[in-house]
C-alpha cells in the first residue's frame, strides 16, 4: 500500500526532531507534528531557559566575590523582568532554528494537535495522513498531587513566565528541578524553601553528592526542610499562599512550585486505536528497537520514561531513524555511563555508580574523596567547599564513578565520561598530566583512599 509519508513523527521536541531530521536525511518522506512549540520541553520550558536563569542566579555570588578581587560596585539591582523578556527573545530565536532545520531537511511540519486515528493514520487540523510508521515523541508533563488547593501551586511550565520574582517560593520535590528552581529563587533574591518527602533530597545520586549539596546549601541560607510533606494550600485574602504541612506545621508563601516527576503526554493522542500498551507507570512500553505493541508504531524519549533527559532522547532518535531507514549505520543505545548534571548553586556533575550502587552490585570499592576550597574563593569572604569522589573497583582497578560538587561539574564531567566509557582504570587517571591550576586537576591527584 502506498502511504503519504515514510515516517510521521508526532511532537518535535528533542527526539522527534532529530529522528525526523535524520530519517529525512536518509532518504525517507518524513512529517512531523507539533501541537505547542519547536523545539520541545528542552527548548522551550526546561533546559535552555532552566540554564538562562541559573546563569542569571549565579551573578549574585559573582558580584559578592568581585570585591575580594578588588572590584566595587554601587549595590547590584536585579529586574526579573529584564531576565524573562531576554530569555523569551532567546527562546523565540531558536524556535526559528528549529522551523528552519526541519523545512532545510525536507520534512513537511504539520502545526496542530495530532491524533492517531489507527496503527497507519494520523489525524491533525481537520486531515488525515497516512504513514508505513508513527512515531510517538510526545513527551512528558509535570505533576502535581491532587492535593487540596492544588490550584494555587505551579509547575516548571508556569515558573518561566512569572510576571514578578515572589518574594517567598515553597518549592516542592527532590529532584532535579526541585533543587535547580530552589537555586534559581534563591540566588535571585527569593527567600526559598525546598521542601522534600524524604530524609535527603537527589535519591539517586551518590550518598557524599546528596550530603554535601545539603550543606552547601545551608551555608548560603537555603531553608532545606526534609521529611516534609503538604497536606493543603489555602489563598488568603491578600493572594498570599498558606500552606498546611501533614506535621500540623504551617507556612506561609508568594508561591507554591511543585517538581514532583513528570508524567507521559498522552492526552488525546489516540492510543485506544492502537494496540499500543502501557507500562505500570503509564508510559509507552517499547522494546529495544523501540517498537511498540502496534508493529507500526515506535515511541521514544520521555514519554517511554527510561532516561529523562534530552542527550538520551537524541540517541534515540538517532537509533530510530537509522533503524529505520539505514539499517547497516544502526547502533543500538547505550544506557550505561550516561553523564548527568543537576545545576544546582553549586553544580552536581556525575558519571557512572554511585558508592551505593557499586558496593550493591557487589564490587569491593576503593573510595577517593577530596573536600577544598577553591582557588577563586581564597580572596573571598566565600567559605564553599568543592567535593570530588572517585569510586574505583579494588579488584580491577576501573574507575566506576566519578562525582563532583562544585562550580562547573556539569563541564568538567563531560570529559571524564569519555575516560570512564573507554574503560579507564585509577591508574589511568594518576598518570594523566593535571591542568594546573584548575579545580579538575585533583581527579587526577586523588591518591588516598578514604580510610587507608
Ligand atoms: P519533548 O521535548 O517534551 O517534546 C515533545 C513534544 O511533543 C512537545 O513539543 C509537545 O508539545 C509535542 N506534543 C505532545 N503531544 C502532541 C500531540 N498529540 N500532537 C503534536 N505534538 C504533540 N534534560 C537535560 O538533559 N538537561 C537539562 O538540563 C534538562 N533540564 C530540564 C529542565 C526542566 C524544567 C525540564 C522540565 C526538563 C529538563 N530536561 C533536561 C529534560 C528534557 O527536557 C527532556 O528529557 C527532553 O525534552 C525530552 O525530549 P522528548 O523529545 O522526549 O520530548
Ligand atoms: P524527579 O523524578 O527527578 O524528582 C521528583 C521528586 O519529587 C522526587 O524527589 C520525588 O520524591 C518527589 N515526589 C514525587 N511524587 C511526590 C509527591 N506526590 N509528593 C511529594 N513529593 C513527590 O522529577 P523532576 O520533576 O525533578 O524532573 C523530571 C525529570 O526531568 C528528571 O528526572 C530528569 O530526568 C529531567 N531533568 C533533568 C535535568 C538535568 O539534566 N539537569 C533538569 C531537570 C529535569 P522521591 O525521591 O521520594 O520519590
Amino acid at each position: 500500500m502506498a502511504y503519504d509519508f515514510d515516517l510521521y513523527v508526532i511532537g518535535a521536541g528533542s527526539g522527534g526532531v532529530r529522528a525526523a531530521r535524520f530519517a529525512a536525511g536518509f532518504g525517507a518522506t518524513v512529517a512531523v507534528a507539533e501541537s505547542r512549540y519547536l523545539g520541545g520541553t528542552c527548548v522551550n520550558v526546561g533546559c535552555v531557559p532552566k540554564k538562562l536563569l541559573v546563569y542569571g542566579a549565579h551573578f549574585a555570588e559573582d558580584f559578592e566575590q568581585a570585591s575580594g578581587f578588588g572590584w566595587s560596585l554601587d549595590e547590584a539591582q536585579f529586574d526579573w523582568a529584564t531576565l524573562i523578556a531576554n530569555k523569551d527573545r532567546e527562546i523565540n530565536r531558536l524556535n526559528g532554528i528549529y522551523r528552519n532545520l526541519l523545512v532545510n531537511s525536507g520534512v513537511t511540519l504539520h502545526e496542530g494537535h495530532a491524533k492517531i486515528v489507527d496503527p497507519h493514520t494520523v489525524e491533525i487540523n481537520g486531515e488525515r495522513h497516512t504513514a508505513k510508521n508513527i512515531l510517538i515523541a510526545t513527551g512528558g508533563w509535570p505533576q502535581i498531587p491532587e492535593i487540596p488547593g492544588h490550584e494555587h501551586a505551579i509547575s516548571s511550565n508556569q515558573a518561566f513566565f512569572l510576571k514578578e520574582l515572589p518574594k517567598r517560593v515553597l518549592v516542592v520535590g527532590g529532584g532535579y528541578i526541585a533543587v535547580e528552581f530552589a537555586g534559581i529563587f534563591h540566588g535571585l533574591g527569593a527567600q526559598t524553601t525546598l521542601l522534600y518527602r524524604g530524609e535527603l533530597f537527589l535519591r539517586g545520586f551518590d550518598g557524599s553528592v546528596r550530603k554535601h549539596l545539603q550543606e552547601e546549601l545551608t551555608k548560603r541560607g537555603m531553608d532545606l526542610q526534609f521529611n516534609a510533606d503538604i497536606e493543603r494550600i489555602d489563598k488568603q485574602a491578600d493572594g498570599s499562599l498558606k500552606v498546611t504541612l501533614k506535621d500540623g506545621r504551617q507556612l506561609e508563601a508568594d508561591c507554591v512550585f511543585y517538581a514532583t516527576g513528570r508524567r507521559p503526554m498522552l492526552d488525546n493522542l489516540g492510543l485506544e486505536n492502537t494496540a499500543v500498551k502501557l507500562d505500570q507507570k503509564g508510559f509507552v512500553e517499547v522494546d529495544d528497537l523501540y517498537q511498540t505493541a502496534e508493529p507500526s508504531i515506535l515511541a521514544l524519549g520521555d514519554v517511554i520514561g527510561r532516561v529523562q533527559l534530552t542527550p538520551v532522547a537524541l540517541a534515540e532518535g538517532m537509533a530510530v531513524a537509522r533503524r529505520l531507514f539505514k539499517p547497516e549505520q544502526y547502533r543500538p543505545v547505550d544506557y550505561k555511563m550516561i553523564p548527568t548534571a543537576v545545576f544546582s548553586l553549586p553544580n552536581i556533575g556525575t558519571v557512572g555508580l554511585t558508592e551505593e550502587e557499586a558496593r550493591e552490585a557487589g564490587h569491593e570499592v576503593q573510595i577517593f574523596e577530596s573536600r577544598f576550597r577553591p582557588m577563586k574563593l581564597t580572596l573571598t569572604e566565600c567559605q564553599e567547599r568543592t567535593l570530588m569522589k572517585l569510586v574505583v573497583d579494588a579488584q580491577t582497578d576501573k574507575v566506576l564513578g566519578c562525582h563532583m560538587v562544585g562550580p562547573e561539574a556539569g563541564e568538567i564531567v563531560q570529559g571524564l565520561a569519555i575516560a570512564l566509557k573507554a574503560g579507564a582504570t585509577k591508574r589511568h587517571f594518576d598518570e594523566t598530566i593535571g591542568v594546573h591550576p584548575t579545580a579538575a586537576e585533583e581527579f587526577v591527584t586523588l591518591r588516598t583512599p578514604v580510610g587507608a
